[in-house]
């Protein structure tokens, strides 16, 4: 979002040089410039043992197609803290390891997504209240059905051209990952 008014104090902004920036909305009264950010959140296709995947109908974001696992950070969380978070929110599994594979910007609705892989047992899906019903598919057969969801589709199809690349890639990091009880 474009700036108008201080979102601190209310007053109306100019714009001002900014360095490299180039204009930015300015307010005199603070003494800040805001500038344009986009709103990072995760998406996160869940992955079983059995090269299973997890889609979710959430009719209040797109009806009639499977997504996946989607949230926006909170302050003061890390995308993987909010990766695993949100898969065990929506869903009901906790995920063991997880390994980002691209990010897409979508501009028109200011958000940054981070895709991630995440992989942890099989379990029952546990849904919240925000998700409509939810199923384990065989991966190589869940493709079919994410055409409706770009990003979804293209992170599926980023798993699949390499497997046990991005399983052994999500093993590797875990020592960035946030503490599990
Ligand atoms: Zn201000």
């Amino acid at each position: 979002m474009l700036y108008k008014f201080c979102p601190e104090c209310g007053k109306k902004l100019r714009m001002r040089k900014m360095w490299d920036e180039g204009e930015v909305p300015f307010c005199d009264g603070c003494d800040i410039a805001w500038y344009e950010h986009p709103a990072p959140c995760i998406i996160t296709l869940a992955v079983n043992q059995f090269e299973e995947v997890a889609l979710l109908r959430q009719d209040y974001i797109m009806e009639n197609n499977y997504v996946l696992v989607a949230g926006y950070i909170k302050p003061g969380e890390t995308a993987e803290e909010t990766a695993f978070r949100e898969v065990e929110e929506e869903i009901g599994v906790k995920l063991d390891s997880i390994s980002r594979v691209r990010s897409f910007a979508i501009p028109e609705k200011e958000l940054l997504m981070l895709g991630y892989v995440g992989f942890g047992d099989k379990v029952d899906l546990n849904l919240s209240t925000e998700v409509d019903s939810a199923v384990w598919v065989p991966a190589k057969e869940a493709l079919e059905k994410l055409k409706g969801s770009e990003i979804a589709y293209r992170i599926l199809e980023a798993y699949l051209e390499d497997p046990e690349g991005i399983r052994r890639s999500a093993d590797e990091k875990r020592q960035f990952l946030p503490e599990r009880e």
